[in-house]
């Protein structure tokens, strides 16, 4: 009887009959996305040369004022579809000059032959990115989104690569979710995680025929961050943030004002991960929320915590690493936790107009917290509220501190999207750098908040100072971030060590010992992208490191014009290739137990043209020679395993 029912509403109640699509077609016109209202459910599907890498999956959203998910038509008359460029310049992201062509276009949906939603697709060459935007339902002018219907439904045979979003208010002292889980590749579809789905950006693997990375952007405070949960079938949805996150306050569904927009949903994709690695898409369709109050420094930079410990937080200790980080050529130095106890404002004061003296800036780590963690560093409760946190950046601003590093904020909701976006902008107010850790994934922020610098939302390095097996899957990880979590933002990492051992001063009896090479240390200098780069080296280096990785370490520039995918796949090996000026650098590391032996192509050098090779033999010792490349432009590559390889050339 129910199923009679159905299919006498499918046939006649609603005009449903007859699916109507539009296709909007990548200006290169191999994607194409194809948006149906197939039953009165909005949908769309993705293909690439003719191969399908998204199959039908929905889109929609239900909220306390309509439910936009269902029932709608799609307004076919009033669908519009016009090409764009995009064009702009950030010196804090993968690319210093972006310009890009797109289709932009806005497919009306109407429910009860009243138009009552959007969505707005921004599609360029191996990018697809879209938002919706609601109307105002009669005398309402605002709505709270209870949940969203988007999905992405991939091929059977798909395989994922993804890290799973914690539960809330776990972790040390409470701070989960963080952005701070290990990966499984290769895995099958159907999984949710440990039950709260995953964390953004997602990889999947559409068998042989491509890749696609599934990602957010253009987050603030008008929305909470989400995640992606899995379903059977090869599908995964948005998910909102869970009801315990920031101590259980704030909503898990985003209030908008109508008419309103949600953020991009986006999906990058291509036949190769070159697409994926070299995309822009989470800075090309959002905008600048305020101007810079002035022009803003990135650099590189020492941290003695790392190494050191809290041990290391005292005044002595942190000019010693001022005296390093100048002796470097370095730009800054990083503070870390208890200095407001152990230091004190008045000699941190002191100590900044020491480290000026010699050129160097402080960034100083603050609590977070509020009442969302419990982490006993200090300095706590200054960042948590507005009238504390002016106050304290006047006082940064007067001693002349360039940043801060924010700690310990678990939480994805819209309340703590408001906190984000209240500590960029005083900090703007007063001329000071941020740089989020134990955070969420910047989510386009870069350019929304222009002195956004950087983020962790990753296992940095710190825990190669906790633990062995951190240590012992170094490489691991780090032939994943360049083309998962680095891909769609800055990655504040805190690696490069050339200490042998984890401990202040390079002792060979205590801490967990480095498995991997010094070259793989340089080359991960060159693979995480991150403007402001805060490196574990530690003064004791420059008598015991090799004098060429020390030489290479203060040339290494944090900031990049250009960048290339060369070779790789994500848990075994990558080979990819920044730019900065003139000069270029092919950086690799490998995890697997066999050597890599490539010969690649590298069209960023001319054919026949000599490079400085920085590279390791089997027993992974480094040293610095020269190669040639071959008349054809290409250059043999060996990679041990735990081993790297930079090469750099003008
Ligand atoms: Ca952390």
């Amino acid at each position: 009887m129910k199923k009679c029912f159905l299919l006498a509403c499918a046939v006649c109640a609603y005009g449903w009959v007859e699916a109507a699509t539009v296709e909007i077609s990548s200006p290169d016109k191999k994607l194409v996305v194809a948006v149906s209202d197939d039953g009165g459910r909005p949908s769309y599907t993705v293909s690439y040369d003719g191969v399908v890498f998204l199959e039908q999956s929905p889109l929609g959203l239900r909220t306390n004022v309509g439910d936009f998910a269902q029932g709608l038509a799609l307004a076919e008359a009033d669908f519009k579809s016009e090409a764009a460029t995009v064009s702009y310049d950030m010196r804090s992201i993968k690319r210093s000059h972006v310009e890009r062509q797109a289709t932009q276009a806005v497919c009306p949906f109407t429910k009860d032959g009243k138009r009552v939603m959007d969505v707005v697709f921004h599609v360029s060459d191996n990018d697809v990115a879209f938002k919706y935007k609601v109307y105002p339902q009669r005398d309402r002018l605002c709505a709270v989104v209870t949940e969203e219907a988007t999905g992405f439904r991939f091929p059977s045979g798909t395989t994922t690569f993804l890290c799973p979003q914690s539960k809330p208010m776990g972790g040390f002292a409470r701070t989960s979710p963080s952005y701070e889980t290990s990966y499984t590749v290769d895995d099958e579809m159907g999984k949710n995680g440990w039950g709260e789905g995953y964390s953004f950006p997602c990889l999947f693997r559409t068998g042989d025929k491509g890749w696609v990375l599934v990602s957010e952007t253009g987050v603030d405070s008008r929305y909470c961050a989400s995640r992606l949960l899995g379903h059977d079938g090869g599908l995964y949805t948005i998910g909102f943030p869970q009801e315990g996150e920031f101590n259980g306050n704030g909503t898990v569904a985003p209030g908008i004002v109508l008419p309103g927009e949600t953020p991009w949903r986006t999906v990058t994709l291509g036949t190769t991960l070159a697409p994926i690695v070299e995309t822009t898409v989470a800075f090309d369709v959002v905008e600048p929320i305020y101007e810079p109050s002035r022009p803003y420094e990135y650099g590189r930079g020492t941290w003695s915590w790392i190494t050191g410990g809290d041990g290391s937080m005292n005044y002595d200790e942190q000019k010693r690493y001022v005296d390093f980080a100048a002796e470097l050529g370095y730009e800054s130095v990083l503070v870390d936790a208890w200095w407001d106890s152990r230091v004190g404002h008045e000699k941190m004061a002191e100590l900044a107009r020491y480290a000026a003296s010699k050129g160097v800036g402080l960034y100083l780590w603050y609590n977070s917290n509020g009442y969302w963690n419990d982490a006993p560093q200090g300095p706590r409760g200054l960042m948590d509220r507005t009238p504390a946190r002016r106050r304290e950046m006047a006082w940064m601003r007067q001693a002349g501190i360039r940043g801060i590093k924010v700690d310990f904020i678990g939480s994805d909701k819209q309340e703590t999207m408001r906190l984000y976006e209240d500590i960029l902008c005083d900090a703007n107010d007063y001329g000071i750098l941020v740089i989020f850790h134990g955070c969420t994934l910047p989510r386009g922020w870069e350019r929304m908040y222009p002195n956004f610098a950087s983020a962790e939302a990753v296992l940095a390095s710190e825990n190669l100072n906790f633990s062995q097996g951190a240590c012992d899957a170094e490489a691991f990880n780090a032939t994943l971030h360049p083309f998962i979590r680095n891909t769609v933002g800055a990655m504040d990492f805190g690696g490069s060590t050339l200490n042998k051992r984890y401990n202040a001063e390079d002792a060979p009896d205590h801490g967990s010992r480095r498995v991997t090479s010094d070259v793989f240390a340089l080359a991960t200098a060159v693979l995480f992208q991150s403007p402001v780069q805060h490196f574990a080296l530690t003064p004791s280096n420059l008598r015991t490191a090799p004098k060429w990785a020390m030489d290479f370490m203060k040339n290494v520039p944090s900031t990049w014009d250009d960048v290339r995918f060369i070779d790789g796949y994500p848990g075994k090996y990558v080979i990819m290739a920044r730019r900065h000026g003139d000069k270029w650098y092919v950086a690799g590391v490998n995890a697997q137990d066999e050597t890599v032996e490539v010969k690649v192509a590298l069209p960023m050098f001319a054919a026949g043209q000599t490079v400085d090779s920085y590279e390791d033999d089997k027993q992974l010792k480094g040293s610095l020679v020269e190669r040639k490349l071959d008349k054809n432009g290409q250059l043999k590559l060996s990679i041990p395993k735990n081993g790297g390889v930079v090469l750099v050339g003008d």
